[in-house]
């Protein structure tokens, strides 16, 4: 049975952190990776998180299965989360809302619904994305095509190549869009790009598949959910995948929620039993850990203040972090302008270094980050910060 599998390649940045533990230098810093550490370096817990958990603790409730949809206080905190607690949506009963293991799960649970409903359908991804977008998509059987996005030149959108491309996709297709934070390149959108953005959707009768995985770590948790009420405001039908990963700390917990936005309340009850097959017959019903906290949190007045503000420290400090990458570079004489670098919004950024360019960091001076030049912000700190800018403006000079 087994005797023919062949070795399945390697995930690219797992293995750069295998090297990286290898390494036996000091001074080491890993950019490569996918998660916010805290100015000591460490993955923080959460006051606002720890909190729950204590008032879950004594409760010491049974652990039940939960819903096939999950927790119900959860999935209308997410609905109200993404779109304002006003939201039209939520009580003409347009949104419908299930639990999923993180982002990946809700992505992976839209994708499979998807394919239901519109077998024939591409799926179309940012170039670049994230790279298990694509992978995701594929696995669920859609043909993946890239549209353009980042101007590598301007470190900027590429406007008129991503709105031609959306107009050249074949009808009906479905349009993967980071909701903000961009990963990798932390180049978002504007209002005004989305308003173009949903013409060409609604012309072309695409599919407005939303991915949201950093809401709060841009500019706020309001701001950050600009696109998802745009879309909102246009009428269209449309999916929004949830992860509270990085807001919430809970990377392990795989806490996250797919919401559909249909038409009416009746559209709204088919489609969520169809949603319910698709869950029912991968993995039955959601864990109730990371939910049942992530819901105590964002419907305590109390716990929910407490939350707003250490993600807003989070916020906060990879902004330092970029500012104060920018003014180094600046002032130890980088043969290059950085100030894009700033403009940039949450973990990650497109430094514009080259293949080469990164191979060096790596290799003479233990700075690790991934070939295409992404870097982690949020993997900075006071005191790697000085060795890493010192690496680049070597780099650069070689
Ligand atoms: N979408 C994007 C754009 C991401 O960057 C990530 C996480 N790296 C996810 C989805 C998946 O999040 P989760 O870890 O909650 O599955």
């Amino acid at each position: 049975l087994f005797a023919a599998v062949e070795m399945a390649p390697r995930d690219p940045i797992l293995g750069l952190t295998e090297a990286f533990n290898a390494d036996t230098r000091q001074n080491k810093v890993n950019l490569g990776v996918g998660v916010y550490y805290n100015e000591e370096g460490r993955i923080p817990l959460l006051r606002a998180v720890v909190e729950a958990e204590k008032a879950r603790l004594a409760a010491q409730a049974p652990r039940g299965y939960l819903p096939i949809e999950g927790i119900g206080a959860y999935d209308a905190a997410v609905q109200r989360l993404l779109f304002g607690s006003e939201s039209a949506l939520i009580t003409e009963g347009r949104v419908v809302t299930a639990q999923a293991l993180g982002g990946t799960g809700a992505l992976r649970v839209g994708g499979d619904l998807l394919k239901r409903l519109l077998p024939d359908a591409a799926v179309a991804i940012s170039n670049p994305s994230w790279e298990n977008h694509r992978a995701l998509f594929e696995s669920a059987g859609f043909p993946v095509q890239q549209y353009r996005y980042y101007n590598a030149e301007t470190h900027g959108i590429d406007r008129s190549g991503m709105l031609e491309d959306l107009r050249n996709l074949p009808p009906r297709s479905i349009i993967i869009l980071h909701a903000c934070c961009h990963n990798p390149t932390g180049v978002d959108l504007n209002a005004d790009d989305w308003q173009q953005i949903i013409e060409v959707l609604k012309e072309r009768e695409h599919v407005p598949f939303v991915d949201i995985a950093y809401q709060g770590f841009g500019d706020g948790i309001e701001q950050d959910a600009l696109a998802a009420r745009l879309f909102a405001q246009s009428g269209m039908s449309f999916l929004v995948s949830s992860s509270f990963s990085k807001s919430f700390s809970l990377y392990g917990e795989r806490v996250g929620a797919l919401s559909l936005v249909t038409q009416s309340r009746d559209e709204s009850a088919r489609v969520l039993s169809q949603l319910k097959r698709v869950i029912r017959t991968n993995y039955s019903n959601p864990p109730t850990h990371g939910a049942t906290i992530v819901a105590s949190v964002l419907n305590s007045t109390e716990l929910r203040g407490l939350w707003e503000a250490e993600l807003g420290e989070m916020r906060d400090r990879i902004r330092m972090m970029r500012q104060a990458m920018v003014e180094q570079l600046a002032t130890k004489g980088a043969r290059r302008d950085f100030t894009f670098v700033a403009l940039q919004r949450g973990m990650f950024s497109y430094s514009g270094l080259n293949v080469e360019q990164v191979e060096r960091l790596r290799v003479d001076h233990g700075v690790y980050a991934i070939s295409t030049g992404r870097i982690c912000a949020a993997a900075l700190n006071s005191r790697n910060i000085g060795h890493v800018t010192d690496a680049i403006v070597q780099v650069l000079e070689q």
